[in-house]
């Protein structure tokens, strides 16, 4: 089968490789989508942890071809979205619930095989059924949106509050989406795209604001006096998590979700944050949220099309990732067999 892996840093290829065997408790998965994620350019360049060599993709959906000795819950043909995430069960903290900070944490597509290529390896475990009739591209959102619905859960935004969403990639869009569900009533985009800017106003941002063409701490307090209830740093940006402290107001939260470079330190006020009592948390990976994802991309509660940018084969991945994405890219989704 066609795989694209990492072999190096900053070394992707795409490779004739033998069809992994399901061992006791795996499925067999024909992938039938696989979006590329803002993380796999992180583990491509080195800055965020990786097997190598390794097949990187963690957001696919596919049809299970076979099953592993033991398998009970799956049959072939059966649609399945993976949660790529693997946690030990034994470790201190997966014992107390916390499932994403597992100390023995195992990702399909970082440190073992993932969806980059025509079939992965699934344990049963990690699947989760899809209806038939949902298209191939939207299974290819559950995991990112799990992630944010976890996010979502951190923030705890409940109705009519104030929410700002820092950066406009895909995450940022899953976001205002999330947010406007949850009853934000003041949902303020920033990003510095323009497209992005617009997208945003027509799928549930109430505001956006350009930072580079304001000072988007002023602008967004001038539209929320005293500054916002929630804020979602989806940038992974020094700049934005410093401008996102100053954007919540006393007694808000802040929400670290995007990836910064591991290494990368930014500057804090701890007394901004004991007189105003900020609260600052990180929301990461998607415990226990895989299936409400899912659920919900069944069942069509999002704008999904218009964040898909374009849809590439395997054999255009390596330049797709070696290059920053084009400009207005939200999403690009890697079709195996396309
Ligand atoms: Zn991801
Ligand atoms: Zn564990």
């Amino acid at each position: 089968m066609k795989a694209v892996r990492k072999l190096a840093t900053n070394r992707l290829e795409l490779v004739e490789v033998a069809t992994p065997r399901p061992g006791p408790g795996d499925l067999l998965v024909r992938v039938e989508a696989c979006g590329v994620c803002g993380s796999d350019r992180h583990m491509l360049a080195g800055e965020y942890p990786t097997a190598v060599p390794v097949t990187l993709g963690h957001e696919f959906c596919g049809t299970v071809e076979e099953v592993g000795a033991g398998v009970t819950r799956f049959s072939p043909g059966m649609r399945i979205t993976g949660d790529p995430n693997i946690a030990c069960g034994h470790c201190p903290a997966c014992r107390l619930g916390r499932v994403n900070l597992c100390e023995n944490l195992v990702a399909i597509g970082v440190q073992r095989d993932g969806g980059f290529a025509q079939y992965v390896l699934v344990p049963e475990g990690q699947a989760y059924g899809l209806a038939a009739s949902m298209p191939a591209i939207h299974g290819a959102f559950i995991e990112p949106l799990a992630c944010c619905l976890h996010g979502l859960d951190v923030a705890r935004i409940v109705p009519g509050q104030s929410v700002a969403v820092l950066g406009g990639g895909v995450i940022g869009m899953l976001m205002v989406q999330l947010a406007r569900l949850a009853g934000a009533a003041v949902i303020v985009l920033v990003t510095r795209q323009a497209e992005r800017r617009t997208l945003a106003l027509e799928i549930g941002a109430t505001h956006t604001i350009d930072p580079s063409a304001h000072d988007a701490v002023a602008a967004l307090r001038a539209l929320s006096p005293g500054g916002v209830d929630v804020v979602l740093e989806c940038a992974g940006v020094p700049e934005t998590f410093s401008g996102g402290v100053a954007m919540a107001r006393s007694g808000g939260v802040v929400v670290v979700f995007g990836v910064t470079p591991q290494g990368v330190q930014v500057p804090v006020m701890p007394f901004d944050i004991l007189v105003r009592e900020i609260r600052i948390e990180g929301a990461y990976l998607n415990p226990h949220t895989h299936g409400r994802a899912s659920a919900m991309i069944e069942a069509g509660t999002l704008e999904i099309d218009r964040l898909v940018s374009r849809t590439i084969g395997l054999d255009a991945l390596p330049d797709a990732l070696a290059a920053p994405p084009p400009r207005g890219e939200i999403k690009t989704v890697v079709l195996p067999w396309g």
